[in-house]
């Protein structure tokens, strides 16, 4: 099993204090306070949804996983690029600090694998001025959800890659900082150290490995399946509904389109590779034209074509089987290609 080459990668050093308070609640209200864009959970219904909240009371952290992904605070769904009439008037880059509160380890995986994407070779300029002002606030797993399957690509559930990581353990808050970021952070709250015993608690937390899903991913038999009729099986009862991209953490996909003739804006909006008409070409030959060469196409993308890059752009996080209309379930897809 091939597994993730960066986790933890990015950590110079570590400072670990412990906290008497609410600390999610708190650090939204200082970073609210001091003029940031916050992203947290918010309950609606029986789901959480990551979105902008304007008040530490909107946040909600009682979930395993927020439907939709972190994404949205460096991707989001739909962006102006350009504002233009007779030229272009305005390039609304972003100019507020970012910051989410409340992101678990596969998202955040994500998105260094985003990073990976945005900003290696050409560098997206939009992506690159939402990124370099983030800060995250990460809380570890206590159980995974019943499609979690992150241990698969190294990631811990109990030591996201984040600039501070929040745990609740025996009855206590934990918060550690992985970056100057998260440690410029930390020297906002009234913090003290951890003592011997609190130590070893945390320690033994971070080193418990969860009851979880696993995926088993045969990249050279990957290869060799490209003509299979195992696709035309698996995609028989495919929607194309994009679902599964939209939830997907590691997905990138996007449109651009224009609002307005003499006068208007210029829009990026995520696109799907499920969608009939994402490869349609102006010559009207579509690559892609058939559901079944969609479906093939994102597995090739997640497992294979992705290695050029060095990673595998899964992170395990399940939301693509929790929520398919179709049943269609990635670890089981990839299990029956072996
Ligand atoms: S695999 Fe599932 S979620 Fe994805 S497009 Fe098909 S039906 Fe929709
Ligand atoms: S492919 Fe599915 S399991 Fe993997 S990161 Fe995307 S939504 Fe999560």
């Amino acid at each position: 099993m091939r597994t993730s080459h960066s986790s933890q990668s990015l950590i110079c050093w570590v400072i670990k204090m412990i906290y008497e308070g609410d600390f999610l609640k708190d650090a939204i209200s200082n970073l609210l306070a001091r003029g940031y864009k916050v992203f947290a959970p918010v309950k609606l219904g029986d789901f959480h949804l990551f979105r902008e909240v304007k008040s530490a009371e909107e946040a909600d952290f009682g979930y395993i996983l927020p439907r939709n992904s972190a994404k949205i605070a460096v991707f989001p769904e739909n962006e102006v690029l350009i504002k233009y009439s007779s030229w272009i008037d305005e390039i609304p880059f972003e100019e507020t600090r970012i910051a989410i509160v409340g992101i678990k380890a596969c998202d955040a995986k994500a998105i260094k694998l985003l990073d990976e994407h945005f900003l290696e070779g050409f560098v997206d300029p939009y992506y690159k001025s939402r990124r370099e002002k983030l800060l995250t606030v990460a809380i570890t797993c206590e159980e995974p959800g019943i499609n979690c399957f992150c241990q698969s690509f190294g990631i811990n559930p109990r030591k996201p890659e984040a600039d501070v990581v929040f745990s609740r353990i025996g009855g206590k808050t934990f918060v550690n900082a992985y970056s100057d970021a998260g440690k410029d952070f930390l020297s906002e709250f009234n913090l003290r150290n951890e003592g011997e015993e609190e130590a070893r608690l945390r320690q033994n937390f971070e080193r418990e490995t969860l009851e979880m899903r696993k995926i088993e991913i045969d990249v050279e038999k990957l290869k060799k399946s490209f003509e299979s009729s195992y696709w035309k099986e698996v995609a028989v009862n495919c929607k194309s509904c994009g679902v599964c991209t939209y939830l997907c953490p590691t997905c990138f996909c996007f449109d651009i389109y224009d609002e307005g003739e003499k006068k208007g804006v210029r829009i990026r909006a995520w696109d799907s590779c499920q969608f009939p008409l994402h490869t349609l070409e102006s010559s009207s030959h579509n690559p892609r034209a058939e559901k079944w060469q969609r479906l093939r196409n994102r597995f090739y993308d997640k497992f294979y074509y992705a290695l050029r890059k060095g990673d595998y752009y899964c992170v395990g996080c399940g939301r693509c089987i929790d929520f398919c209309p179709a049943g269609i379930d990635i670890v089981s897809v990839i299990s029956g290609v072996r």
